[in-house]
């Protein structure tokens, strides 16, 4: 019997998280399920899994979350203290399915505790890295990648020294065949609307900037200790190879799957062991090609900078990642257009300096800088 603590309990990862553990009731126990402000869905699925603990970070979520668990034995907690001091709770696993920024903080205290955490929140490895991986070693804690790529490379990565490159895959988003001009145009409704993954708005968003695979290189670095110049990237828009791994004597490992969430999170769930999933099967007849091509660097700028941004480290990639947050954020809100969102972001990287980063504090300070700079340069664009 696992127990486990699941922060972002409420969101995309989270349900499926939750849908796995209900499936295999004799393998899991929910100690704690965490969220940000949506009180009655925590509510919810507090009850369905029997949690311990439920915290919410929004404090204003306290009253109606307690209030709808009454009657229950699930003990009610709140803010952003007490989501720390829940995720440092012992457990056999922490299941790190926050969205963004809002997540390092108890990413890093399970880790300090010597937790493993199954990781979904790429920001906290992108923003903060070399201090969660640093925490990692000193505690112990393993760190189980749920991101699909890096799930993908975790299963066939034997040694990183007899490795000459790694390959995630990028399913190039809904405007994989649109112009620049086309893409100025596009909705939040369109962008968010993923070709094959249905996933939470921030995310989706990246994916059709290719943002995301850009995040993602940086999360491959901190997770598997290689460098830029061993990192790539190919667009596959069947998204059903999740990641390769080129070996020094040329031979090439790739992980397939369907392209389901549910099957990188039972993964990191049941590790080293394999637990079933409903998924649908892969079906290579049915799907009967698979194509491959290079990302277009020049009608998905983002890509580019998250590229310079890893080459660079220290706080680039931190600046990068918030100022994103906050550009995807404006376009959702239709505040900016969608070719805006690479433009705020590389305004920001421009306007601050870099920077080493060695602490949470040092990370956060660096994260408040560029959002400050980015909702600035969002405005700006806003006005025209
Ligand atoms: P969602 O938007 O669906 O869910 C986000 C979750 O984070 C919700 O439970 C939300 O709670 C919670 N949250 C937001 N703010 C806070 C806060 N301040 N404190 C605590 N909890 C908070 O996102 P996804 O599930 O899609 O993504 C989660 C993470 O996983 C992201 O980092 C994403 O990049 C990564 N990921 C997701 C994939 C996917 O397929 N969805 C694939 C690979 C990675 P509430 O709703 O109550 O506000
Ligand atoms: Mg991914």
């Amino acid at each position: 019997m696992r127990t486990v603590t699941l922060l972002g309990a409420t969101g995309s990862i989270g349900s499926s998280t939750l849908d796995l553990v209900a499936r295999n009731p004799e393998r899991f126990r929910i100690h704690a399920v965490a969220s940000g402000r949506d009180w009655a869905k925590l509510a919810d699925v507090a009850r369905a899994s029997g949690a311990r603990v439920a915290v919410i970070a929004d404090e204003a979520g306290y009253a109606p979350l307690r209030e709808a668990l009454a009657g229950t034995a699930t003990e009610v907690r709140a803010g952003e203290a007490a989501m720390v001091e829940t995720a440092a709770e012992p457990v056999d696993l922490v299941v790190a399915a926050i969205v963004g920024a809002a997540g390092l903080a108890p990413t890093l205290a399970a880790l300090e505790a010597g937790t493993t955490v199954a990781l979904a929140n790429k920001e906290a490895l992108i923003c903060a890295g070399d201090v969660m991986t640093a925490a990692a070693r000193a505690s112990g804690a393993r760190i189980l990648p749920i991101d699909s790529e890096h799930n993908a490379i975790f299963q066939v990565l034997e040694d990183v020294a007899r490795i000459s490159r790694i390959v995630l895959t990028a399913s190039g988003g809904p405007f994989r065949c649109r112009s620049r001009a086309e893409m100025a145009a596009v909705t939040p409704a369109e962008a968010v609307k993923h070709p094959n993954w249905s996933m939470g708005a921030k995310i989706s968003v990246d994916s059709a900037t290719l943002m995301n695979k850009g995040l993602e290189l940086i999360e491959a670095h901190h997770l598997f200790g290689v460098g830029p110049e061993r990192l790539g990237v190919l667009v596959h828009p069947q998204s059903l190879v999740h990641g390769l791994v080129e070996y020094v004597d040329g031979s090439v490992l790739a992980q397939l799957g369907p392209a389901d969430m549910r099957v990188p999170i039972a993964h990191a769930l049941a590790w080293p062991e394999r637990i079933a999933t409903p998924v649908r099967r892969l079906d290579l007849a049915a799907a009967s090609r698979l194509d491959f091509e290079e990302p277009d660097r020049e009608r998905f700028p983002a890509l580019a900078l998250a590229e310079a941004a890893l080459a660079a480290g220290g706080c680039r990639p931190c600046v990068l990642s918030a100022a994103n947050e906050v550009a995807v954020g404006a376009f959702l809100e239709e505040r900016i257009g969608f070719l805006e969102i690479a433009e705020v972001v590389a305004d920001t990287l421009e306007s601050l300096p870099a920077a080493p980063v060695t602490t949470l504090a040092e990370v956060a300070a660096a994260d408040a800088e560029a959002r400050a700079r980015a909702r600035s340069f969002a405005a700006q664009r806003a006005r025209r």
